[in-house]
């Protein structure tokens, strides 16, 4: 059984504790490799060889530290095939799909490649008589990241690009279901020229986390993942005192308004809802059909899934994959009894085999009150909830406990603008279905989608590695004088500027 090791001090180490975790290929069913969780003297070694690196790493120019940012995005860039069909296998998703998140990711590094610019400070020039005061972003140390399984290479990389180029050294957890691409992306870190400690990977499950908190040389910690376990981290983070930023679930809201172009929105629907077979934290779970505009719609949709290609990601036909574990796509089908079932994923023939398979399904008229409605799903399982009014859908969006992503489909400029004025939600969509922002802004939802103050990636990210300092300086101008008592200049009063 391939055993996937941990990256420690620049290499591969293999894990000496007892405890396996199996890694699956969900599109057979069998096991393929197993992670050996991580002990706590190894998530020792890794935040001391982070710890060890970092000062040398943060004296490194900032364009050396940018320098080794482009080269990291060059291998990235070339090794976008071996990269995607790695993630595809232990994940699940068409190898297509894995591209597309390769490609998400590598904006991430393309943004941190700018931090010289962006990491500059203010500058205030005679702030009182003689005296200069300017600000400095300084790197907060060791800080670590904790990823989940549906984007093993993306996520990762929303962190440890502005991480790096800030100057810290990174520590990652990545999710123990698919943990082998983590170590590709560490060994182009090597191959780019970042010195050995300053990235490193643990493997594990809750445990390495555990460790990872209650690591005082771990200053800030970044977590993607479900609420329950976001709230959690957060909690026990910011008792250990330090800075975390925490996003977890989601349940998106796709809002059609009567006059919206249908196959627009069919297609979007489709796309947002069973894309990487709906285990996206963006997707779309919901529609919310407002008025008349269901009618159209829900046939729409229903069309579209019979030509959904799902299979393996092997297949180059393939348009969706297996679910990551059986036990999820078990949990996720049994989700299927509630509304009108238009159409049953649990019957599509791909279910036949062992993989982890479950059909595109479509249910119309979900009850809010359901759990179909209330959970987040996180599969191939689309909701249709029919309403009157505009603000029927708003309000829906609003008391929602998830604010991750929103959107809505409508040509009607006024009523665009009224939603992007009132959804409460991180990230909105106008006649746009996935509304992941491009990397120079940055990704964060409101409500239980984050816990934290500041979004991932992007300027909150840079702001979230780094610490800024305030200096306040007088150089005397002037060939010292010799001072006597009574020219002291002693004064016990508060500083003025005025
Ligand atoms: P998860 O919460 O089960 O696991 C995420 C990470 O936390 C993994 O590395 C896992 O090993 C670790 N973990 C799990 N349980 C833990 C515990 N009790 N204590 C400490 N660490 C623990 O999430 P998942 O199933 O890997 O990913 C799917 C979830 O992630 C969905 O809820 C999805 O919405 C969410 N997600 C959110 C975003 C976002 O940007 N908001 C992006 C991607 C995924």
């Amino acid at each position: 059984m391939r055993i996937v090791p941990h990256w420690i001090n620049g290499g591969r180490v293999e894990g000496a504790g007892e405890r396996r975790l199996p890694v699956w290929d969900p599109a057979t069913g069998e096991q393929q490799a197993a992670v050996v969780a991580a002990t706590d003297a190894e998530v020792r070694a890794a935040v001391q060889a982070a710890l060890d690196a970092q000062p040398k790493w943060r004296a490194a120019s900032l364009s050396r530290r940018a320098e080794v940012m482009f080269r990291f995005r060059d291998l990235v860039d070339s090794g976008r095939k071996e990269i995607a069909t790695l993630l595809s296998a232990e994940h699940g998703k068409t190898v297509a799909d894995a591209a597309g998140e390769v490609a998400r990711g590598l904006e991430n590094a393309e943004f941190a490649a700018g931090a010289p610019h962006l990491l500059k400070g203010g500058y205030s020039e005679q702030a009182a008589t003689g005296v200069d005061v300017y600000s400095i972003r300084q790197p907060l140390g060791v800080v670590a990241g904790i990823t989940p399984f549906n984007f093993p290479a993306m996520v990762p990389m929303w962190m440890f690009c502005n991480a790096l180029v800030a100057g810290n050294a990174f520590v990652l957890k990545p999710s123990e279901k698919d943990p082998s691409v983590s170590l590709l992306l560490a060994d182009l870190l090597r191959r780019a020229g970042l010195p050995d400690g300053a990235f490193n990977v643990v493997q594990g499950d809750k445990s390495a986390v555990d460790a990872l908190i209650a690591d005082p040389d771990v200053r800030a910690l970044s977590f993607v993942g479900s609420t329950p376990v976001a709230r959690a981290i957060y909690e026990a983070g910011t008792r250990a005192g330090k800075r975390v930023q925490a996003l977890g679930g989601a349940k998106n809201h796709m809002v059609v308004l009567p006059d919206a172009d249908v196959d627009a929105a069919a297609d979007a629907a489709v796309s947002a809802g069973y894309g990487s077979a709906g285990e996206r934290c963006m997707a779309v779970s919901v529609v919310v059909a407002v008025g008349s505009a269901g009618d159209a719609l829900v046939p729409a949709i229903a069309s579209r899934l019979g030509k959904i290609r799902v299979g393996p990601a092997s297949d180059p036909d393939a348009e969706m994959g297996p679910l990551i574990t059986r036990e999820h796509r078990d949990r996720v089908a049994s989700y299927l009894s509630a509304g009108e079932l238009v159409v049953d994923g649990r019957d599509h023939p791909a279910t036949d085999g062992p993989g982890f398979f479950l059909g595109p399904s479509l249910v119309d008229n979900v009850d809010v009150g359901s759990t179909l409605y209330t959970d987040e799903i996180f599969g191939p399982v689309l909701s249709v909830v029919r309403v009157e009014t505009y603000d029927e859908a708003l309000k829906l969006v609003n008391d929602n406990p998830y604010g991750n992503g929103t959107a809505i489909f409508t040509r009607d400029g006024g009523a665009a603008r009224r939603f992007q004025y009132d959804a409460v939600c991180g990230m909105v969509g106008v006649n746009v279905p996935i509304p992941v922002p491009v990397a120079y802004y940055s990704f964060g939802g409101w409500k239980a989608s984050l816990f934290g103050d500041l979004h991932m990636y992007g300027p909150e990210g840079l702001q979230f590695y780094t610490r800024t300092k305030v200096v306040t300086s007088r150089w005397p101008t002037e060939p010292p004088k010799i001072k006597s008592e009574t020219t002291s200049e002693v004064d016990l009063g508060f500083p003025k500027v005025r």
